[in-house]
């Protein structure tokens, strides 16, 4: 396969990093290509996103390796780690089988952050990817070393959130 592979990285404190990415799944899926995200740090099956990846798009393969909690900083559970692991050990297979042009690793830059999944582990995963594949990893706090391996960087910055008028969660906007 002729096609460049990129390295794309998507983080800080604005809204709008996992919907980018999102967004670049329906793009590729749009050219037939084969998408894997895998969410770090969710456990959830009430975001919009998810419902309309398994009803309408069977193609989109979407595992979450992370529990319907909050992960203490600095204090995860036993539970959180084992799934961090299991993410890290598929993402390693995805990316190494080279079968999707597109993996997402949706929150890895805050799994990092909270000590769930060690910066080397994630600089190997990145080592491993294959040129036809393209990897995206989303989230905030991203690593200084993991952001020297990107090829494209967007930093979504926060000017207002809704959310500090008191508005709450909402279907469709927040999940
Ligand atoms: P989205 O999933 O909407 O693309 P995101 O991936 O950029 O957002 P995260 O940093 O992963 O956002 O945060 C997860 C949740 O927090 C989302 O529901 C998002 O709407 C919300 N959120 C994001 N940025 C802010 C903010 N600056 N203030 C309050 N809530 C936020
Ligand atoms: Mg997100």
């Amino acid at each position: 396969m002729s096609k460049k592979g990129l390295i794309l990285l998507y983080t800080g404190n604005g809204k709008g990093k996992t919907t980018a990415s999102l967004g670049l799944a329906l793009r590729a899926m749009g050219h037939g290509e084969k998408v894997y995200m895998i969410q770090f740090m969710k456990g959830s099956e009430s975001y919009g996103e998810i419902k309309a990846i398994r009803k309408y798009l069977p193609g989109f393969d979407l595992v979450q390796k992370g529990q319907d909690t909050f992960v203490k900083k600095g204090n995860p559970t036993q539970e959180d780690l084992r799934l961090a692991k299991e993410g890290m050990d598929l993402a390693r297979k995805v990316i190494s089988e080279g079968n999707h042009n597109l993996v997402i690793l949706d929150e890895i830059n805050v799994a990092v952050d909270f000590g769930l999944i060690h910066e080397e582990d994630v600089l190997e995963l990145i080592s491993l990817k294959p040129e036809h594949v393209t990897l995206v990893l989303t989230g905030r706090y991203a690593s200084e070393k993991i952001m020297d391996k990107a090829d494209m960087i967007s930093e979504v910055k926060e000017i207002k959130h809704h959310y500090r008028k008191g508005i709450p969660s909402q279907p469709g906007i927040e999940y």
